[in-house]
């Protein structure tokens, strides 16, 4: 089962070793942001917090985000990586400009398309935080291989969130260091447009269909 810790006032990082996931708590329903792979156990960790009504939100469709959906039964996810959730789930859209808010923070939606099509990120202006989905990272890898995935949106996507940068003080990635600093978003920009030209280092992947690319920030699992 994913492990809680409490990170901030009505605010909690879950995390199984290989994915995290954001847990908001308020008076009448609490806001989870992921659900983590199907054997994650997301809703007993989330239960070992609190007992009210959750609303659930996925920065995208990804398994190790979605994984968990069938315990929650339904969940607000951009139209763009509605593909990827398997029947029965409840799917409701999210869109850019859009806010959710829950025990005192106020989450606006950005859309940054790229590694999948329907990444969002959520940003809290007043307590400049940033939860970038997997799209903002420290080292990486950053998965950018396969049909559901496109390096063009990608580094088009960092170039609108860099106008973040200044506005937020805390990253919070779903994948390995957490938190990381605003820096990370052009460094990883910085990355991509080297991956785009050609110019990073890489040698195929052991098992998976791609190469690893070796930037200097951050490596990516790409295929040209
Ligand atoms: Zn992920």
């Amino acid at each position: 089962m994913s492990t809680v810790q409490p990170i901030g006032e009505n605010l909690y990082v879950l995390d199984d070793g290989r994915v995290r996931q954001f847990l908001m708590t308020g008076d009448r329903q609490a806001l989870l942001i992921d659900t983590g792979f199907e054997d994650s156990r997301v809703l007993d960790a989330v239960r070992s917090v609190t007992n009210l009504p959750i609303q659930v939100v996925l920065t995208h469709g990804d398994r190790d985000h979605a994984g968990g959906l069938r315990d929650f039964g339904s969940c607000r996810l951009h139209r763009g990586d509605w593909h990827l959730i398997p029947e029965g789930i409840g799917l409701e859209p999210l869109e850019e400009g859009e806010v959710l808010t829950c025990g005192g923070y106020r989450l606006e939606v950005v859309e940054i398309p790229g590694h999948t099509l329907g990444s969002i990120a959520l940003v809290e202006r007043e307590k400049r935080l940033l939860f970038p989905g997997d799209s903002v990272q420290r080292a990486g890898p950053i998965y950018m291989f396969g049909s559901h995935r496109n390096l063009d949106l990608y580094i088009a996507s960092q170039k609108k969130l860099c106008a973040w940068a200044d506005k937020v003080d805390t990253v919070l990635p779903c994948h390995h260091d957490c938190p990381i600093d605003p820096s990370y978003i052009e460094k990883d920009l910085e990355d991509a447009l080297a991956l785009k030209a050609g110019a990073l280092p890489s040698e195929p992947h052991p098992f998976l269909p791609c190469r690893t690319y070796h930037g200097k920030w951050t490596d990516f699992y790409y295929q040209p």
